[in-house]
């Protein structure tokens, strides 16, 4: 019966909007004239409470008028603190499909975990329901992250892992607490594995919290029992003692075969205050960068927004021209062009008037910024010096002191300094393992010398201009 009821509400609400809210609303209890339902977090419920509830009501009716109310409860967490007894289940209510259709090889209990402490510092970080692979756009930038993303996401339980962890960077509104989460919703429905997504903030405060309640090693215990761990902005891990229980963590799932799937905005040799093990840990899976979006992608995204705004608004429409425009003059981020689009949404209904070139370029004037400045790589900076001066770049790391490798060094360096935001002691690390001191020394002897010699002044400047094009 649920699962026509559910067809009922697919049809109803139509494929998109099903998926995006219902998909994960699991049936608890039937009792006289109520249903109970539940779903995994508080904006899901509020969500269909103002938007589905009298839906969802005429659905249920329709099979059985005798149900007069619906109760919507938030799941606990994500079941995973404790390894849950499976009680048998009552009926094949119970159920639960894949996404692809096949039933789950496990039923799965609808059963609430028991309460321990740690389950407290493991509730994972909300979702939202809007982050899937259905509404993730594929474009040259992030075909490998994806399908890598995808990859882990079909993984079942006990399949070789391929790629251990999975590390995606990419800088800001690029997509990667979208790919990151629609990992997680892919993994947690239908599957019988458990998908923990977390913040590393939230790593750091639920092992903190666990620390002051005394329930650390539970709290340990409980990330080891999860499959698939999901970090994500790696770079605000912070504090010896939280930097040192993920590495234990990381190493734990790992070496269990279990799968790691972290974001970061920089690279793992680029996480300055993660200690080297961990580091080379992070850079032993796969790491993948994603690059800015292009603008084919960009209209691919502007265009998803659309659709999922007009899913609850029909009337709304944006004209090819807008969406050109948008995609054109937009470069900076996906979070703008979602901000984009929700302006004009406001815009048109506040006003009901339609969609026009020219309000659009009213409403996002402020969002069109001048093209970001590039993000510049140490490793660029040794690549170019080394081929102005005709050395090579582990001349440059090396410890040679002879003069044709010294002031080459000595000007990457302070090439380093200037034109990316790493400390002495990273730049020193980068070089070979040199003294923070070391660094500073030719960071003064370069600034001194381009006061002075104009041949060597004109040669830094066409070594910047080669770097920032
Ligand atoms: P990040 O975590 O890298 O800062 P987000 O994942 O939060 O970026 O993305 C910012 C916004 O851009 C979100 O609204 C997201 O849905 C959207 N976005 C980014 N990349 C894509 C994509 N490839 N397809 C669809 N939406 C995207
Ligand atoms: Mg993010």
């Amino acid at each position: 019966r649920w699962t026509r009821v559910k067809g009922r509400l697919r049809t109803s609400v139509g494929e998109d909007v099903y998926t995006s809210w219902f998909a994960r609303m699991d049936l608890e209890a039937v009792q006289d004239e109520s249903v109970h339902l539940s779903v995994p977090t508080r904006f899901l419920k509020s969500w269909i409470q103002a938007h589905y509830a009298d839906r969802v009501l005429t659905c249920w009716q329709a099979e059985m008028p005798e149900v007069h109310r619906i109760d919507l409860t938030v799941r606990t967490a994500m079941r995973c603190a404790t390894p849950v007894k499976e009680a048998p289940a009552p009926s094949d209510q119970r159920r639960v499909e894949r996404a692809d259709g096949r039933p789950a090889p496990e039923l799965r209990s609808t059963a609430t975990a028991p309460v321990s402490a740690s389950h407290d510092a493991l509730g994972g970080s909300p979702l939202d329901p809007r982050l899937t692979f259905a509404s993730f756009v594929i474009g040259r930038s992030n075909t490998l992250a994806h399908a890598a993303a995808r990859q882990v996401a079909e993984g079942r339980r006990g399949d070789a892992v391929m790629f251990n962890p999975l590390y995606i960077h990419a800088g800001v509104g690029l997509g990667k607490t979208h790919l990151l989460q629609a990992v997680t919703w892919a993994g947690n429905s239908g599957s019988e594995r458990k998908v923990l997504y977390l913040t590393a903030e939230k790593f750091m405060y639920g092992f903190v919290a666990a620390l002051k309640t005394q329930t650390a090693l539970a709290f340990k215990e409980a990330l080891r029992g999860i499959d698939v761990l999901v970090i994500d902005d790696l770079q605000f891990l912070q504090g010896k003692s939280t930097q040192a229980e993920f590495c234990h963590t990381l190493n734990a799932l790992i070496d269990a075969g279990r799968q790691v799937v972290i974001a970061a905005d920089r690279p793992p040799s680029d996480l300055e205050s993660l200690d080297d093990r961990v580091r080379s840990r992070l850079a032993g899976g796969l790491v993948v960068e994603m690059g800015s979006l292009g603008e084919e992608l960009r209209l691919g995204i502007l265009k998803s927004r659309v659709a999922a705004a007009r899913a609850h608004h029909a009337s709304f429409d944006v004209p090819e021209a807008v969406l050109d425009y948008l995609a054109r003059t937009i470069t900076h981020n996906g979070r703008d062009l979602e901000g984009a689009i929700n302006r004009l949404l406001a815009h048109s209904k506040l006003n009901a008037t339609p969609v026009t070139l020219e309000m659009a370029e009213r409403e996002v004037r402020d969002l069109v910024r001048p093209q970001e400045p590039k993000r510049i790589k140490i490793e660029d900076i040794q690549r170019v010096v080394a081929r102005q001066y005709n050395v090579s770049r582990s001349d440059l790391l090396s410890s040679r002191r002879t003069a044709n490798v010294v002031r080459p060094r000595q000007v990457a360096m302070y090439l380093a300094k200037t034109l990316t935001l790493r400390s002495l002691p990273e730049i020193g690390r980068r070089f070979g393992g040199r003294d923070h001191t070391t660094v500073l020394h030719a960071v003064r002897k370069i600034e001194a010398l381009v006061s002075k010699d104009v041949s060597l002044s004109e040669e830094v400047e066409s070594l910047k201009r080669q770097l920032q094009e």
